[in-house]
């Protein structure tokens, strides 16, 4: 930044010569194109069937499972995620995308919803509504981490939030609404589950888990050192290999809990029971967020052989704390879970490897009518008409740069139009258009007054 100051206060003391030659060259072409930013991606039009799938699988569970939509801006108060996710997590402490504004105020890209939807709930005053209230959100969110496969700077999340109720069978539902919409995409999972017990409870068991570590300090990392002292649940997240194997011998938090989480848990476990969804206890799942406590889960791809996919499409738990803890009532408790949008994306694309993804695309594209034109005048005509289509809310295909008119047929048939709608210059001079059936390769000519009203009708036909 500096540097820019200093060039730009530079040549404002000094002007460039200019010449008459330098005035006219046109802007150099730089070295480099510029590339999108790292851990950050275009979601290409091929890609889009496969999102749209996702996103409509979103929506139709969240209106099935009573959660309302609710959009929450993409930057917040840095404040907000300090004190929602925790300042000694890895999200806050090294994943933040903060800035100060022009104004000075210190913000951040959010790097997860319910942060936000749990300050937009006590904002707009929702604790006053009957409780619980339900809301879905979906949306990306930045997190500053190191780019990896299925690991990204900006990646979207969906949430569902359950807010006002801490019946475990409010738990068990988000757990259930999770695993049924990835059945939906085609995607078995499992899911892992552990109770993280209440704040107290938490403290003994961190108390017993610090005593542990340190008794094996030697081998620990320096990074492990340092979340032995700030955050030592987190220990149990370490991908390092060392913890991995002191973990099997580490206190486990189900022998700490105290007996109203402990019983709260067994409910939860019961009600997935009955429902049949498949379920691995992990009494060292922890997640990386602070606000969680007693009911935490992941969502897991489950493989052919039952293995667990590595890396998590979901997860969430119960943050009775968190309403309070941003300003809210007392006692507001609440749960909820999100999915990572884009590792279930990644499956799709997996599991539809064969198919060939420009057929889904085209697909997609898939038009009733075409609107076909021959000459300037016809070309002009059906521009306006056009609008007309548009008003009536009737979809059109056409290829108005095209003055070939096999080509544009062929593009008709490749968006599979059943009716084709052609002006040429004598139509124009007639007040007609022609309709033509690309089925039955059938002609009729109508007033081109009528013309959208006929359409109608034939649209109206298919779906009897
Ligand atoms: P979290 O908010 O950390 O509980 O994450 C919930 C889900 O979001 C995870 O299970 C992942 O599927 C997804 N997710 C989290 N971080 C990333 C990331 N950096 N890139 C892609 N997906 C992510």
């Amino acid at each position: 930044m500096p540097k820019t100051k200093k060039t730009a206060a530079k040549s404002a003391t000094k002007p460039k010569k200019t010449t008459a030659k330098s005035q006219e060259a046109t802007p150099k072409k730089p070295a480099h194109p510029i590339q999108s930013v790292r851990g950050m991606r275009d979601t290409l039009p091929v890609d889009q069937p496969h999102w749209l799938r996702v996103k409509t699988a979103v929506e139709e569970t969240a209106g099935v499972y009573g959660f309302d939509r609710i959009d929450t801006p993409l930057v917040e108060e840095t404040a907000l995620f300090i004190r929602g996710v925790g300042k000694a997590t890895d999200i806050v402490e090294k994943e933040l995308y903060s800035f100060e504004t022009k104004g000075g105020e210190q913000v951040s890209l959010r790097p997860e919803g319910t942060a936000s939807v749990v300050r937009a709930y006590v904002q707009h005053g929702m604790l006053n509504l009957p409780q619980p209230v339900k809301l879905w959100y979906m949306g990306p969110m930045f997190r500053y981490d190191r780019p990896q496969s299925g690991r990204y700077r900006q990646f979207m999340q969906a949430g569902f939030e359950a807010l006002g109720d801490d019946d475990p069978i409010v738990d068990a539902q988000l757990i259930i609404a999770g695993w049924n919409l990835l059945r939906k995409l085609g995607i078995e999972s499992i899911v892992k589950v552990n109770s993280l017990g209440t704040t107290d409870s938490r403290l003994n068991y961190k108390n017993a888990l610090v005593a542990y570590f340190r008794s094996k300090k030697a081998k620990l990392s320096d990074e492990d050192k340092k979340r032995l002292l700030k955050n030592p649940l987190r220990l149990l997240d370490s991908k390092d290999e060392a913890i991995q194997e002191l973990k099997a011998e580490a206190p486990q938090i189900v022998d700490w809990l105290d007996e109203d989480s402990k019983s709260r848990f067994m409910r939860v476990l019961e009600y997935l029971d009955e429902v049949g969804v498949p379920y691995q206890l992990d009494p060292y799942l922890v997640r990386g967020l602070d606000y969680y406590e007693r009911t935490v889960f992941e969502f897991y791809a489950a493989e052919d052989d039952q293995e667990l996919a590595q890396a998590a499409l979901g997860g969430g738990g119960r943050y009775d704390q968190l309403i309070e803890q941003l300003g809210g009532r007392e006692d507001s408790p609440a749960a909820g879970m999100s999915l990572g949008l884009d590792r279930i994306v990644s499956r799709l694309k997996d599991m539809d490897k064969d198919q060939d993804p420009h057929q889904a695309l085209l697909d997609l594209s898939q038009c009733d009518v075409f609107l076909a034109q021959l000459g300037d005048m016809g070309r002009k005509k059906a521009l306006a008409l056009f609008e007309e289509f548009y008003t009536a809310g009737i979809p059109l295909a056409e290829a108005f740069s095209k003055a070939n008119i096999k080509s544009q047929m062929e593009i008709a048939n490749r968006r599979g139009a059943k009716w084709a709608v052609v002006i040429g210059q004598k139509e124009v001079l007639d007040g007609t258009a022609i309709i033509r059936d690309m089925d039955a390769g059938t002609q009729e000519i109508v007033d081109v007054k009528k013309v959208v009203n006929e359409i109608k009708k034939k649209l109206a036909s298919l779906q009897k």
